[in-house]
């Protein structure tokens, strides 16, 4: 039976976040219970976009150092902070943004870009998705021990992210991009059966509860640890008010044997934490469908196949905006067009615009240009939020 391991106390001062890391983490045996004196540790956070912790983007830097800490405490001294932020955002703004770049320095310990990395493909026998293969990033690969630090969040695209999806970071760009234009839930399920973390803990200190970028924060105080990524994850969905089975790629996971937990009364749970008050704060509205339902409730159209995360967070964003702006209606009709599919094809032609747009057409990103007819289009790839919303101002 999987454990997980959960802890929630009220935040007085930084040194209560390292006393709840050592807390979540006894009933699993303590961080000695999976890293040895000798080993090369990376730490992977959720750095996907260059957002401080407490908007809910990104892991808050006082897990990752507790875990610096705790690690130092046993002797290990090989330790390495990893990751790479979403197409489109330099993980180095990441680092900075989230302090990253001064805590490790501090420490001793190396920082290291994902998105530049060297990578190696890796043989994928589980699944189909991935057509058998997937380039990992070395400095993952070469780990002896992966630590994985995600953060407790709603997707736009995969309804949730939390430990399973984080290894997305450890891809190149390419590869991410190329998981945005495949069946992106099987394709982070395949990608667990190659890339194992030894150990997850979970940031829940302030999670997000729209999307992945960091604009519906929710203080929650929480950390959740485990080593079975499928249970945790089917935990934490349970916490934010879905049933396990209707985030899929926890699914494909758990068919694909990377853990077990859909049913989650089968978790052991250790932590004096009351699940249902966790959830009552959360409360029932979770997720992007909230967003995308208020802007087709103004007649707008969006045509999204094969967005990358960062594109459709600048349309989003943009749209936002405008709504702060009250000029929602301004837009109504509209077609917005967003994604890969719509790039141009290698004989020159650009997949047509859907049936059923209307007759003004925007196009969001490169992949767009070519697209016939477009009364609007932003470049960028991915454009920002502030292009997308300058753009949009033409309208009104
Ligand atoms: S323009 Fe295309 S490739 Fe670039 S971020 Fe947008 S969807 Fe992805």
């Amino acid at each position: 039976m999987a454990v997980v391991s959960l802890v929630r106390s009220k935040i007085t001062d930084e040194s209560k976040i390292e006393e709840m890391v050592r807390t979540v983490l006894e009933p699993l045996g303590g961080v000695e219970g999976f890293v040895s004196k000798g080993d090369r540790v990376v730490l992977k956070p959720n750095l996907v976009t260059n957002r401080k912790y407490f908007t809910g983007a990104t892991t808050d830097p006082l897990i990752v150092l507790a875990l610096i800490h705790e690690l130092k405490r046993i002797g290990v001294s090989d330790i390495t902070v990893a990751d790479g932020s979403w197409v489109g955002c330099p993980t180095e703004r990441a680092f900075t943004a989230t302090g990253l770049s001064g805590l490790c320095a501090r420490e001793g310990v190396k920082l290291v870009n994902l998105q530049r990395d060297e990578y190696v493909s890796v043989k994928v026998s589980a699944g189909n998705e991935l057509k058998g293969k997937v380039n990992i990033a070395k400095t993952v690969l070469d780990a002896d021990k992966l630590i994985n630090l995600p953060k407790l969040k709603a997707h736009a695209q995969t309804k949730l992210t939390l430990s399973l999806k984080n290894l997305k970071g450890c891809i190149s760009d390419d590869e991410k991009r190329r998981f945005h234009r495949i069946d992106i839930d099987r394709a982070i399920a395949e990608l667990n059966t190659v890339l194992s973390p030894d150990l997850i803990v979970l940031d829940g200190i302030v999670g997000e509860m729209t999307a992945e970028l960091g604009c519906d924060p929710i203080r929650l105080d929480t950390i959740v640890a485990g080593t079975d990524p499928v249970a945790l994850d089917a935990l934490c969905a349970t916490m934010m008010g879905y049933d396990p089975h209707e985030i899929e790629h926890i699914v494909h996971a758990e068919e694909l044997g990377v853990g077990k937990g859909l049913d989650t009364s089968k978790i052991e749970l250790k932590g004096d934490v009351e699940l249902a008050s966790i959830k009552g704060e959360i409360g029932d509205s979770v997720g992007f469908a909230r967003y995308t339902e208020s802007f087709q409730s103004y007649g707008l159209d969006i045509q999204e196949s094969g967005a990358c995360s960062s594109c459709l967070a600048a349309l989003y964003l943009a749209l936002k905006r405008v709504a702060d702006d009250e000029k929602l209606e301004d837009l109504q009709g509209c077609s917005f067009y967003i994604g890969q599919n719509f790039a141009e094809d290698s004989d020159g032609s650009a997949t047509p615009a859907g049936e059923g747009g209307s007759a003004y057409r925007i196009g969001i990103g490169n992949c767009t240009k070519a697209l016939d007819g477009l009364d609007i289009f932003t470049k960028g790839c991915p454009p920002t939020a502030l292009t997308v919303y300058r753009k949009l101002r033409r309208k009104f």
